[in-house]
C-alpha cells in the first residue's frame, strides 16, 4: 500500500500536502517523479480524490506508461497519465461535436507536404531543408501562441529561416490550407489550441470537463510551452488543485518554445502554494553528482532559484572517466569493449546507455555494438537503416545496380550515388543538413568497411551485405544496451552511461554556437541532463577525427574545460587510448572482441579447443536455464580468454579480462568445475 515512509522528509511534505497548489523545484534524481507518483497515490488513498478525477501529464508517453505502472504496483488503477498532446486529443474527440457540430476533422498526417506547398505558394525555394526549417519555425510560433500577423514583431532576437514577412506568409497559407472542403485538418498544435478554445469559449464544455477532472499533476514542468500552459489554465479554470515538478537546470526544449518561467514563477501565481526544494540525489553516486554540480556550476547567467547543489546519496562509486580517441570508429569500438567488460562484470545490458547529441551519431555505435555481438535498441529516433535518407540511399544503390555501372570502386560509386541526396565534400552547417550528411557519410564508411573485409565484392554482393546488416538490426528489445539522444534520455536512468561524441560543434552543436550564449547554455544543460542519467559508471568520450586516419582537427567540447586536462595536448597517447597488444604476436589489437581475448583474431588459438567447447556448452545451457542472452553469461571472447589462461582458482579467474566479482559469485565454481579444477 502507500507508505510515505518510502519518501524522505522533504518529499513527504510535498506528497502529503493538502489539496491545492504544490511546486517541487528540484535537481536531477532527487525523486520528483517518484514524489508526484506518491502524491497521487496519497490523495486517492486518503479519499481526497478518486482515481478517475486525476489527470497526470508527463513528457513522453513512455513516462506516462511508467507512472501508471508504478501506481498499479501501489494498488491504484484508473488514473489518467498522458502527454499534453494525448490528453488534448482525447478531449477534443469527445467535445468536438459540442463545439463544432458535424464539421468533420482529422489529424493532419503529412504536415511537411502541406508546408512545402505553402512555401512554394509564397515563392520561396522549397528544398527539403528549407521546408523543414520553416516548419520548425511555424511549430515554434504556434507553441508560443504567436499568430502569423504577430510573427514578424514577436521574433525578438531569433533569426528566422527566411525573411520574417515571408515566414509569416507561409504560416498564414499553411493555416488556410488546413480548412479543406472535406473538413478541417488539425496538426498536433491545433489539438491543443482547439482544446483550450473549447474550454475557454463554451461554458457547458468547461463545466462538464471540470466536473470530471479535479486534480492535476505535471512532471518536467520546466519544459512547458505557452500553448501547453494555456491548456493547463483552461483545464483548471479558477481552481488550484495543481502539483508541478521540475528542474530549471534541465530546460532543454527552449527551441520548441518551452520556458522554465512558469515553474520559476509558480509561487507568485499561487502565493499559498506549498513549495518544496529537494537536494538529495538518490539516483547517483557522489562522484557523479560532483561532476554534475561542476558542469552546471559553470553555467553563465543562471536564473535565480536554480542554484541547487546535488548531494549524491548512493554509496561512493568509481570516478567519472574521460577519454579522447583518434577517430569515431575507434571511439565506438573502445566503448563497445568497455560495455562488454561491464556486461561481463554483471551489469545488465539494459542498465547501460550510450547517449549522444544528434541521432546521426548512433550509426557508428550501432555498427560497433553489432560487431561486438551486443544487443541494443535505439530510442527516440529510428535505427540507422530506417532513416529516410538511408532508405533513399539504399534504393538509389539498388537502382544503380540495375544499370550498367562501373563497379571497380564501390566506395566511389556509393559516394557518387549519394551526392544528389546531400553528400557533399564539405560538412554543411545547418543542423538538419548536417545530420543527414553525417548519416550518409556513415553509410559510406560502412561500405568502405565491407569492401575492405571482402575485396572482390561486387555491387550486388554489397547490396546483399547491406541487406543482412539491415536485418540484423532487429535485435531483441529486451536486455539490450540503449542508444539514445540526450533529448530522449530525459527523466531516465541507467547504471552505466557513456556520453559520447563530446566535441565542440556537436556539443554545443554548431547552430547553437552560431546563435550565441543563450543557445550555448541550453547545450550545457543538455550535457548536465546526460551526466545526471548515470547511477554509477560514467564515461565521457570524444574523437579527434571523424574517420580513421582523418585529420585530428576536432576540439573536445568546451564544457569539459576546467573539468579535464587537455588530454590531446599531453605528450603521448592518452592513457585510456593506449593500444593493447596481442599476447601471441605483439601487434596492436583493434576490435573489442580481440581486446577481451588479448589476441588477434588471426593468431593461433592458445587454448585447447575442447576446453573452449566445453565452456561454450556450459555457457549456452546456463543462458537457457536463466533465460538470458548467451553473452550476458559470458561473451565468446571472455570464454576464449578463460580457455587460454586456464585459471585454477577464483583469484586467477578474476584476472581474466571481462570477469568481475559478480561473475565469480554467480558462476565461479561452475567455470572452475568445467575446467576440471573443482
Ligand atoms: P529527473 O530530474 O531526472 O527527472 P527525478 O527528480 O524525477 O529525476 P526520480 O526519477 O523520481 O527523480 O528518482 C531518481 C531515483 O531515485 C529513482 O530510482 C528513485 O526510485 C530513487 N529515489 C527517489 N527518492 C528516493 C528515496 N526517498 N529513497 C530511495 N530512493 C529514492
Ligand atoms: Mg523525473
Amino acid at each position: 500500500m502507500i507508505n510515505l515512509q518510502d519518501l524522505d522528509e522533504d518529499q513527504r511534505i510535498a506528497a502529503s500536502a493538502p489539496r491545492g497548489p504544490v511546486c517541487i523545484l528540484a535537481g536531477a534524481g532527487t525523486g520528483k517523479t517518484r514524489t508526484i507518483t506518491y502524491r497521487i497515490a496519497h490523495l486517492i488513498d486518503q479519499g481526497f480524490v478518486s482515481p478517475n478525477r486525476v489527470l497526470a501529464v508527463t513528457f513522453t508517453s513512455r513516462a506516462a506508461g511508467e507512472m501508471r505502472h508504478r501506481l498499479n504496483l501501489m494498488g491504484i488503477g484508473g488514473v489518467q497519465a498522458r502527454t499534453f498532446h494525448a490528453a488534448a486529443r482525447k478531449q477534443l474527440l469527445y467535445f468536438w461535436p459540442q463545439v463544432a457540430g458535424n464539421l468533420p476533422w482529422r489529424l493532419l498526417d503529412n504536415k511537411f507536404q502541406l508546408v512545402g506547398r505553402a512555401v512554394r505558394g509564397a515563392r520561396l525555394e522549397s528544398q527539403t531543408e528549407k521546408v523543414r526549417d520553416i516548419l520548425g519555425e511555424i511549430e515554434w510560433a504556434k507553441a508560443s501562441l504567436i499568430t502569423p500577423e504577430q510573427y514578424p514583431e514577436r521574433l525578438g532576437n531569433r533569426t528566422p529561416p527566411a525573411p520574417a514577412e515571408k515566414v509569416a506568409e507561409v504560416y498564414q497559407r499553411y493555416e488556410n490550407m488546413k480548412a479543406t472542403p472535406e473538413g478541417m485538418l488539425l496538426d498536433f498544435d491545433d489539438l491543443l489550441l482547439h482544446t483550450a478554445g473549447a474550454l475557454e469559449n463554451s461554458p457547458a464544455v468547461a463545466e462538464e470537463f471540470r466536473q470530471q477532472y479535479r486534480s492535476f499533476v505535471v512532471d518536467e514542468y520546466q519544459d512547458v510551452t505557452p500553448l501547453q500552459q494555456r491548456v493547463l489554465d483552461a483545464w483548471l479554470g479558477d481552481r488550484d488543485d495543481l502539483t508541478v515538478v521540475g528542474d530549471a537546470n534541465q530546460t532543454i526544449y527552449s527551441f520548441t518554445g518551452a520556458t522554465p518561467n512558469y515553474l520559476l514563477n509558480f509561487s507568485r501565481k499561487y502565493p499559498n502554494a506549498t513549495v518544496v526544494k529537494l537536494q538529495r540525489d538518490y539516483r547517483s553516486t557522489p562522484q557523479v553528482t560532483g561532476l554534475a554540480n561542476t558542469v552546471i556550476g559553470q553555467a553563465r547567467g543562471r536564473v535565480a532559484g536554480t542554484g541547487l547543489e546535488l548531494e549524491g546519496m548512493r554509496p561512493a562509486g568509481p570516478e567519472p572517466e574521460f577519454a579522447a580517441y583518434d577517430d569515431e570508429p575507434t571511439e565506438a569500438r573502445e566503448i563497445a569493449g568497455r560495455i562488454l567488460t561491464l556486461i561481463d562484470q554483471g551489469v545488465p545490458a539494459s542498465e547501460i546507455a550510450v547517449l549522444y547529441r544528434i541521432n546521426a551519431q548512433s550509426a557508428v555505435f550501432e555498427q560497433a555494438l553489432s560487431d561486438a555481438g551486443i544487443a541494443y535498441q535505439v530510442r527516440g529516433g529510428e535505427g540507422f537503416f530506417t532513416r529516410p535518407e538511408i532508405r533513399q540511399a539504399l534504393s538509389q544503390l539498388i537502382r544503380a545496380s540495375q544499370r550498367d555501372v562501373d563497379e571497380s570502386d564501390l566506395v566511389r560509386l556509393t559516394q557518387r550515388t549519394l551526392v544528389p541526396l546531400g553528400l557533399s565534400s564539405e560538412e554543411p552547417t545547418g543542423a538538419q543538413e548536417r545530420e543527414r550528411w553525417q548519416s550518409l557519410n556513415a553509410l559510406v564508411d560502412l561500405v568502405r568497411d565491407l569492401v575492405a573485409a571482402t575485396p572482390d565484392l561486387d555491387l550486388t554482393g554489397l547490396l546483399l551485405k547491406l541487406r543482412e546488416r539491415q536485418e540484423e538490426k532487429h535485435p531483441p528489445t529486451v536486455d539490450g544496451v540503449t542508444l539514445a539522444s540526450l533529448h530522449a534520455a530525459k527523466g531516465l536512468e541507467w547504471d552505466a552511461v557513456f556520453l559520447v561524441g563530446l566535441v565542440d560543434s556537436t556539443l554545443p552543436i554548431s547552430h547553437a554556437i552560431k546563435a550565441g550564449d543563450e543557445a550555448i547554455e541550453e547545450e550545457r544543460r543538455l550535457f548536465y541532463v546526460g551526466v545526471t542519467r548515470a547511477r554509477e559508471h560514467l564515461v565521457c568520450s570524444w574523437a579527434l577525427a571523424r574517420q580513421e586516419g582523418g585529420r585530428k582537427s576536432r576540439k573536445r567540447s568546451r564544457f569539459l574545460d576546467g573539468i579535464v586536462l587537455d588530454l590531446a595536448s599531453e605528450s603521448g597517447t592518452p592513457r585510456s587510448n593506449r593500444p593493447q597488444n596481442c599476447r601471441v604476436c605483439g601487434s596492436v589489437l583493434h576490435s573489442a572482441a580481440e581486446k577481451v581475448v588479448g589476441r588477434c583474431a588471426s593468431c593461433p588459438i592458445q587454448a585447447d579447443e575442447q576446453v573452449f567447447e566445453a565452456l561454450r556448452t556450459w555457457r549456452n545451457d546456463t543462458a537457457k536455464r536463466e533465460n538470458k542472452a548467451a553473452y550476458m553469461v559470458f561473451s565468446n571472447a571472455t570464454l576464449m580468454a578463460i580457455a587460454e589462461m586456464n585459471p585454477t582458482n577464483e583469484n586467477e579467474l578474476l584476472s581474466v579480462p571481462g570477469v568481475g566479482p559478480m561473475k565469480i559469485e554467480n558462476y565461479g565454481d561452475e567455470v572452475l568445475a568445467v575446467l576440471g579444477h573443482r
